[in-house]
């Protein structure tokens, strides 16, 4: 079996390139929809980019806080409202917090691997999980709107020590 380095970087990566990666990609995105990437919304973005371990709203608040920023948690919760609609940030039920999305010019349906161990979380790129899903809902006369898939175990880094 072929491990796919892509969806868990090293952890020695550059993640400058990630962050920069993913604001350039919310920019082009937010043109193309005629949306206004604030600074607020930019910088949540960010925050949420800080690492590939997602994030929850009040750790976010509490980085704005310590900023000078006066984000109120409604603030702070339309921010990440309207990066979620632009399909720039994904949020994960399973830990109530958010990540970023690598793709998201192309709509998609998210299934997330979640390494217990390190915490980071990589986004599977596998059109045909969604579709099986869907064909099983759609053989129950079940119709699928939305679908998260979260599934926890361990990363390659953290599987190569031995954890
Ligand atoms: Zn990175
Ligand atoms: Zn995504
Ligand atoms: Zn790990």
């Amino acid at each position: 079996m072929t491990v796919n380095a892509e969806i868990f970087p090293s952890p020695v990566h550059d993640h400058d390139d990630c962050v920069r990666a993913a604001l350039d990609a919310a920019e082009a995105q937010c043109d193309r929809h005629g949306a206004r990437l604030t600074a607020l919304r930019r910088r949540v973005l960010e925050l949420v980019w800080t690492s590939h371990e997602p994030v929850g709203a009040y750790a976010l608040l509490d980085i704005l806080k310590a900023e000078g920023q006066a984000a109120a948690p409604p603030t702070v919760y339309r921010a990440l409202d309207f990066l979620l609609v632009q399909g720039l940030i994904h949020r994960l039920e399973r830990r109530n917090a958010f990540v970023g999305c690598r793709r998201p010019t192309t709509p998609h349906s998210a299934e997330f691997l979640i390494c217990t161990d390190c915490g980071r979380v990589a986004e599977l790129d596998d059109p045909s999980i969604g579709a099986a899903v869907r064909l099983g809902a759609e053989a129950q006369g079940f119709t699928v709107t939305r679908q998260t898939i979260e599934v926890e175990g361990l990363c390659p880094d953290c599987r190569k020590q031995g954890h």
